[in-house]
C-alpha cells in the first residue's frame, strides 16, 4: 500500500535529503563563525540502526561516507548496497571475535583502543584490499565511559599502531561525555587536539579529528573536528534496536 502511507518510502527519502543539506549548512555557518574551511570538515553519515533504502537515500544526495556501529548489521548492508561506490567506517565497540569481519570489509575503523584489537585487524587485513585506515579513540572524559584508550596510555599505543604495516593511523577519536554545557563540550574536544598535536610529526600527520555528533557539532568545529559524525541529524531519531 505503499502509495496511501502519508510517510512512504519516498516521503523519507525526500526528508533525509532535506536534513542532509540542512546539516551541510549548518556546517558551513560554523565554519565561517570559527574561521574554518568548509573543505577541511567532512560528514560521516551514520546509519546505524537504519535501513539500506536510508543510506540509498542518502548516497543519492550525494553522501559518500556512512559510520555503523554492529558489524552484522553492516555486513548486510553492505552486500544490499553493493552497487554504490561507498566508504565505510567502523565506529562502534570493536569485539575480537570481529575483527577479521570488519577488516576485511570496512574502509575506516575508528574506535580502535587497544594493541591485541590493532594486531588483528592488520594481519586480518585483506592483501588485495589497501592498508586499513585506522584512528584511535580516546577516552577525554575520564570516569565516565570505558571505551578509548586514556591520554596517558594513548603515546604508547601510537607507537605500536604505526609500527603495523597494514593499518595506516591517520588521527584521533572521541565521544565526550554528553553535556549540554557548550564551554564543557569544547573543553573535552580541545583536550583531543592538543593530544593530536602533541603526537603530530612530518612522517605521523594525525590530521583526522573526529569529534562531533548531532548534539555538540558545533563546539566540536570551533575545536578544530575535521570528521563529524552525524546520525539523528541526518536520518531522524533511532528506532530500537
Ligand atoms: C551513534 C553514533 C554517532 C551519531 O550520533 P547522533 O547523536 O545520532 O548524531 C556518532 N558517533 C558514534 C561513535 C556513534 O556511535
Amino acid at each position: 500500500m505503499r502509495f496511501l502511507t502519508p510517510d512512504g518510502p519516498d516521503a523519507r527519502a525526500v526528508r533525509i535529503r532535506r536534513r542532509l543539506e540542512a546539516v551541510r549548512a549548518d556546517i558551513r555557518v560554523w565554519c565561517r563563525r570559527y574561521g574554518r574551511d568548509p573543505a577541511e570538515v567532512r560528514l560521516l553519515a551514520v546509519s546505524k540502526t537504519f535501513p539500506p533504502a536510508d543510506v540509498r537515500a542518502a548516497a543519492e544526495a550525494g553522501q559518500r561516507c556512512f559510520g555503523e556501529s554492529y558489524a552484522d548489521e553492516a555486513l548486510e548492508k553492505q552486500a544490499a548496497l553493493a552497487g554504490l561506490r561507498l566508504e565505510w567506517h567502523f565506529i562502534g565497540p570493536l569485539q575480537s571475535n570481529k575483527t577479521r569481519r570488519i577488516s576485511a570489509c570496512f574502509d575506516w575503523v575508528q574506535s580502535l583502543d587497544r594493541e591485541k584489537l590493532a594486531h588483528r585487524l592488520d594481519a586480518q587485513r585483506p592483501e588485495d584490499r589497501p592498508p586499513l585506515n585506522v584512528l584511535i579513540q580516546v577516552n577525554v572524559s575520564g570516569e565516565a565511559t570505558k571505551r578509548g584508550v586514556s591520554p596517558e596510555a594513548l603515546p604508547a599505543l601510537v607507537e605500536q599502531v604505526v609500527a603495523l604495516p597494514r593499518l595506516r593511523l591517520r588521527g584521533l577519536m572521541a565521544i565526550p561525555r554528553r553535556t549540554g554545557d557548550f564551554g564543557e563540550q569544547r573543553r573535552a574536544f580541545a583536550r583531543l587536539r592538543e593530544l593530536a598535536e602533541a603526537l603530530r610529526s612530518e612522517d605521523l600527520p594525525l590530521e583526522i579529528l573526529s569529534m562531533g555528533m548531532s548534539g555538540d557539532l558545533e563546539a566540536a568545529i570551533a575545536e578544530g573536528s575535521t570528521l563529524v559524525r552525524v546520525g539523528t541529524g541526518i536520518f531522524g531519531p533511532r528506532p530500537a534496536r
